[in-house]
């Protein structure tokens, strides 16, 4: 994702970031709350790094929503929000460039 400023963790925003993934370049779905473009290498923490290293994707996207500010929202707008999630980390799996 593109994130202007300090690398946050792409996945949930923890500065603390211990790990990248190069991936390739994809263009995000796009819906009223969030535009996403994803622009080479993802970053993660490390608490998100293990949920990759270990294909724990829906407790990954459960994880991205729950720091992604919406907390407040409406159920439905968090149910798309999830979705999207979803979809992004699946774009992010298929991109993903194994590096050994
Ligand atoms: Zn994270």
């Amino acid at each position: 994702m593109n994130i202007s400023g300090e690398l946050h963790c792409d996945f949930c925003s923890s500065p603390d970031i211990v790990k990248d993934y190069p991936c390739v370049s994809f263009v995000a779905i796009k819906i009223p709350a969030i535009t996403a473009t994803s622009e080479g290498k993802w970053v993660a923490c490390a608490v998100c790094a293990a949920l990759v290293d270990h294909n724990k994707w829906e407790e990954l996207a459960v994880r991205s929503l729950q720091t992604s500010g919406h907390e407040d929202s409406p159920a439905a707008m968090k149910a798309l929000l999830l979705d999207f999630i979803r979809v992004l980390h699946r774009q992010f799996r298929e991109g993903r460039l194994r590096v050994n």
